[in-house]
């Protein structure tokens, strides 16, 4: 299938964006990609704030949702795309003892079982009900939401075709995704196990970017995002490191592009999506110059498309109001730090490359995770914060010099406003915080760290595009999820706009790298050419 001689512009250079160019081009179209910032990758970037020495993934920091259909179509590890595994989690505590969850079943029972061995027992049942909750969700990932509540007959039939997938479930899973949207992470861990230790560790996927605390009802949910392993098209790869960083990602999804006759352009700020009678015609550059195209595809955030990039008055009033009232806060803050040495944690000394390689995690319990949420709500930075510590140094040395590292720390929380101020005092103090608490556990921290950067809301925001802050343009709640993702009746990557589509995060299959949004949306381009949508839409308004 061919889309030649249609022009196809993508705005945002972000990896859906790229993903999206790249399979379009591989099938003929002709595919211009502009993008804001002087380089790609949007959230998913390398950058050198401290010089030519050290390469820091900005942001996002492992990788492990991008499907086998991506890979393979864009021929990935051709051009550059190459994973370090990560380890498991691990965290240290104040009183000196450690929680390690290595991979090896039989080490792992003996870790938990230091705190609970009825967790140690639970621990495989746990896993078990995850992996055949998952294997029926993930499929849905890469399903095209149909549009619940229509009547049409196309829309219909997409509701049966849903209703058929579905059919494999029993009462008993469907039962189980009912929980897992509705239950918070920590009433679901509690079925499970008895351990704080633990609860609080395994919380942290329920949590990672969201702005909800453990004891928020839908967190369960956000924990089974991050476990899903397989959408249908072959098993995606455990979580790990790119090499070069996550900038690496998007730069082969880049040079891919390019391979298959894209044209990626940066520094290329898009004032306005054009409209003509409902059809998008095209864009408009912040330079003034226009770029006339068949086909537009948005892959920023939805508040940036449909409130900044078009006019209002070209969209339905309801379709407006349900983006005005999109939720997009998380009230995360990235900690990068490069460091002469690695962190020696007293409860377990020297290097281990299943803890320096893996995730540790600075949060003891899930009262203390929830109560650094709380504080956020409460309008002032978590006392206590909670992070996700990554060292990608430990086995990629492209990274840092030799003997030196660069440290990843995903924190929360600090208010939601912080969005609109860069609150740089607050969050100065704020990092303060996460270091001391590092300190505590691994004692001589904060004399090994050479350079620190701070990313906080605000700098997501006006530098990267994140609105409100959000990891993943938009909250991953019930409420914003699968039909809903952005906006009943356009979560099938269409707009109400004719030739205008979505692919960013805030579609169904987003947030996180996992350009599933782009696969989808492309998925959906190439049927709309195929019925010949667009001719006959052309047809219409020459006659
Ligand atoms: C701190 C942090 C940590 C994260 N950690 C992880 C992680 O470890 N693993 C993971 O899978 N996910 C992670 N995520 C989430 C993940 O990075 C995002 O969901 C994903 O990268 C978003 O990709 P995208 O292509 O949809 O959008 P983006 O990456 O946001 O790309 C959108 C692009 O549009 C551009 N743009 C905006 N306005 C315009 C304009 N007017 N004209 C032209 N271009 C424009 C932006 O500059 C940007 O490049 C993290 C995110 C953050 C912020």
């Amino acid at each position: 299938m061919t889309i030649a001689g249609s022009d196809v512009v993508v705005v945002g250079g972000g990896h859906n964006g790229l993903v999206a160019a790249g399979l379009l081009a591989k099938r003929g179209a002709r595919v211009t990609v502009l993008e804001r910032r002087p380089n790609v990758g949007g959230a998913a970037v390398t950058e050198q704030p401290w010089g030519p020495d050290y390469r820091m993934s900005a942001l996002s920091y492992v990788v492990s949702m991008l499907p086998p259909t991506v890979h393979r179509e864009l021929q990935l590890e051709r051009f550059g795309y190459k994973i370090h595994p990560q380890h498991g989690y691990f965290a240290a505590y104040r009183d000196g003892r450690f929680l390690q969850l290595p991979d090896d079943v039989q080490r792992r029972h003996e870790q938990i079982s230091k705190f609970s061995t009825k967790d140690a027992d639970a621990y495989d049942r746990w896993t078990a009900w995850l992996g055949g909750l998952a294997g029926t969700l993930a499929p849905l990932l890469a399903t095209v939401p149909p549009k619940l509540g229509s009547k049409r007959p196309r829309d219909l039939i997409d509701q049966a075709m849903l209703a058929w997938r579905l059919r494999a479930a029993d009462e008993q899973q469907v039962g189980d995704i009912t929980r897992l949207f509705t239950m918070s992470i920590a009433d679901l861990l509690s079925e499970y196990f008895e351990s704080p230790h633990l609860q609080g560790l395994l919380s942290v996927s329920g949590i990672i970017g969201t702005w909800a605390g453990p004891r928020s009802a839908g967190t369960a949910y956000v924990m089974a995002h991050h476990q899903i392993g397989d959408i249908g098209d072959g098993q995606m790869s455990a979580w790990g490191f790119p090499e070069g960083g996550m900038g690496r990602v998007a730069d082969a999804l880049r040079a891919a592009a390019e391979h298959f006759g894209a044209t990626v352009r940066t520094d290329a700020t898009v004032a306005r999506i054009d409209v003509r009678d409902g059809r998008a015609t095209g864009v408009t550059l912040e330079s003034g110059e226009s770029i006339a195209a068949q086909v537009v595809i948005a892959a920023t955030h939805p508040k940036i498309t449909f409130l900044e990039h078009l006019d209002r008055r070209d969209l339905p009033h309801d379709f407006v109001e349900c983006i005005e009232r999109w939720k997009t806060r998380s009230g995360t803050v990235k900690v990068n730090l490069a460091l002469d040495r690695l962190p020696d944690f007293r409860a377990k000394r020297g290097f281990d490359p299943e803890v320096h390689g893996g995730t540790i995690v600075l949060g003891e319990t899930l009262d203390e995770i929830e109560g650094a949420f709380q504080d956020a709500v409460a309008g002032r930075c978590a006392l206590t914060p909670f992070a996700d510590v990554c060292i990608p140094s430990v086995f990629d040395r492209t990274l840092a010099p030799e003997g030196k590292h660069v440290m990843s720390m995903f924190t929360q929380w600090v208010p939601s406003g912080y969005a609109s101020e860069p609150h740089t005092t607050e969050l100065d103090a704020y990092a303060d915080r996460v270091i001391e608490r590092m300190e505590v556990i691994a004692p001589g921290f904060t004399d090994s760290i050479l350079h620190r950067q701070v990313i906080g809301p605000h700098e997501m925001e006006t530098t990267y595009g994140l609105l409100g802050g959000n990891i993943f343009h938009g909250e991953l709640s019930a409420n914003q999820m699968f039909h809903m993702r952005p906006a009943p009746g356009y979560a099938d990557y269409r707009t109400p706009i004719a030739g205008l589509y979505q692919a960013g995060s805030a579609t169904h299959g987003g947030g996180g790298v996992t350009g599933i949004p782009a696969l989808n949306a492309v998925t959906e381009i190439v049927r709309d050419q195929r019925s010949g949508l667009l001719a006959t839409l052309r047809g219409r308004r020459r006659s």
